[in-house]
Order: C-alpha cells, then structure tokens, then sequence
C-alpha cells in the first residue's frame, strides 16, 4: 500500500444513519471499508450498494459492540489488520428519559455500547498508529456532550466522556501521527430517536439535521484538522470564545490555596 492510498476505515454502527452515510462518503473517497454493527442483512445490503457504486473492497463485521466476546473479535482486527489508517467511532444510543423514569439496566448497557466499547477498540488501534506514524480516530460525541440537560443525563455523560476522551487523545497522540476529531452532531434524522423513544418527527424541525448533511459537514471539519466539529453551529465564534475561556482557566484550575470566596468567615 503506498502513502497515497487513503487505507481502510472502521466504522462502528455502519449498518444505518450516520454511520452508513460515513460508509458511503469514506468509499467515495478511496477508502475501503469495514462495516461494523449487529444487523447483517442491513450491513451486506450497504457493503453491496457501495462495491457496486465504487469499487472500494467493503468488509462485514456483526458484532454486538456491548458483549465483550464480539468486541473482542473487533478489538483484535483493530490490532491485526495493518491496513487500518481510520476508525470511526460511531455506534451509539441514547434516549430522552429522565433519570427517575429510566431503568439502571439499560443505562449501564448505555455505557457499556457508548464509553467501553469505543474505549476498547481506541486502545487496539492507538498503538499500531503510533507504530506507523499515522491514522486518524473519529469519535462521534454529540451536542449533549456540553449540554446535557438536553436529554438523558447517562446519555449526555456518556458523550462527555467522548468529548474529553477525545482531547487527551489529541494532547498525547497529536505530535505522533494520530488524527482525533470528536464530531458534535445537534438533533439528526435518523432511527436513533424512535429506538430511544422519541421520533424524530415528534422535533421541531428547524433543529434537525439529514445524516447526510451531517456527515458531509462533519468531513469538511476534518479536512481542516478540526479537533471538535460542531456543524449545527452557525456561530462559530462562540465555540471559539468557550473553548478560549477553558484555555483561560486551566494553568489555575489547582493551587495550594483555597480560592478566597471559599475561605470560611471566621
Ligand atoms: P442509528 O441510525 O440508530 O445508528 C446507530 C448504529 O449503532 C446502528 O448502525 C446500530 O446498528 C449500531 N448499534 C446499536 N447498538 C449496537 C451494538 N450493541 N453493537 C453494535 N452496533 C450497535 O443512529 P445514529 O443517529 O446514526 O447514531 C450514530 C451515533 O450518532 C450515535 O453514537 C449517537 O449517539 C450519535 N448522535 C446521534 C444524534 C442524532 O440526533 N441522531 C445526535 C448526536 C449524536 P445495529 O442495530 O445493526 O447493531
């Protein structure tokens, strides 16, 4: 493989929304693929339509990403499979349900698809990139991730968790040759809001975005090198002052000293 050839992306949750549009959008743009999810029928229908439509050599992969033996299986082809320059880390769910309305079962099952598994299958790939001195991980967060009084608080958490996964790994990975965005998706058509509960078309849909609009935008921000994309933003600007107020603190966010507002009066 030369350096010219994009490589092979990963993509995790391919088999619909947001992540099938990545499928089709990385073969278009020369990469191969490797499909991940739990519905077969629905990869291998995708894995067809874009051999077909571009050549690319598309690769299915079912596995149910909560279950640590399929996880495993990914993990290792992560570790293995030295055409690997991209992973997306895509499959997720969410819901709007509030805490005391929410069952503790499927909320660690929440955290187990949305935190360990893209956790896992970081720490499989990180080291081969670091070893080639190249690759790219795209983690898709959500806007709840600064913002999580929008939805369900373990949801919102578990997108936090992406968020700042996301930046330690630039701070680390960054000078090695490792490419991270986290990609901050506001409300998007796709079926992940009926399986949470909420169709989509129950939103306003001035706040909803095509997964296609989406991920096209969600590319051009890579291409720029973006660490954190938020297309839904027109404002641009305000990011960019919130992200320079956080600069701001962290050289004082530890002392010695109590800040003095927090000085008991005597
Ligand atoms: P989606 O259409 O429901 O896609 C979710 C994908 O995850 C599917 O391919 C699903 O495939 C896969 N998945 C679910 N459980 C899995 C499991 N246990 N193991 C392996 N794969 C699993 O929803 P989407 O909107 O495209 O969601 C993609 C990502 O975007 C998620 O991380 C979500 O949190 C994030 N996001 C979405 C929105 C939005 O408004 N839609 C906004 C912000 C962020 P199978 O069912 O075949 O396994």
């Amino acid at each position: 493989m030369t350096h010219s050839h994009p490589g092979t992306a990963l993509i995790t949750g391919a088999s619909s929304g947001i992540g099938a549009v990545y499928a089709d959008r990385l073969a278009r743009r020369g990469y191969n693929l490797i499909l991940v999810a739990r519905n077969r029928a629905r990869l291998n229908a995708l894995a067809e339509r874009i051999t077909t439509q571009t050549r690319q050599a598309v690769e299915v992969l079912e596995a149910d990403l909560g279950a640590a033996a399929s996880l495993a299986r990914v993990e290792a082809k992560l570790r293995e499979d030295a055409s690997i320059t991209l992973l997306v880390n895509n499959a997720g769910v969410g819901t709007h349900t509030p805490l005391l309305e929410s069952d503790i079962g499927s909320m660690t099952a929440m955290i187990d698809l949305n935190v360990t598994a893209p956790t896992r299958l970081t720490y499989a790939v990180a080291p081969a990139f670091v070893a080639r001195g190249r690759g790219a991980i795209i983690n898709i967060a959500s806007i709840v991730s600064i913002a999580p009084e929008l939805l369900n608080g373990v949801y919102g958490g578990s997108k936090a968790y992406m968020h700042a996964f996301s930046q330690s790994l630039h701070h680390e990975l960054g000078a090695k040759g490792v490419r991270v965005q986290a990609v901050l998706p506001g409300a998007t058509a796709t079926d992940f809001w009926a399986t949470g509960g909420l169709p989509v078309e129950q939103l306003d849909q001035a706040i909803v975005m095509s997964a296609e609009q989406l991920v096209d935008a969600a590319l051009v921000g890579f291409d720029r090198g973006e660490l954190i994309t938020i297309p839904s933003l027109h404002a641009g600007e305000d990011w960019e002052a919130y992200e320079a107020a956080r600069q701001k603190m962290l050289p004082h966010l530890s002392s010695n000293t109590p800040a003095p507002r927090y000085l008991a009066a005597r």
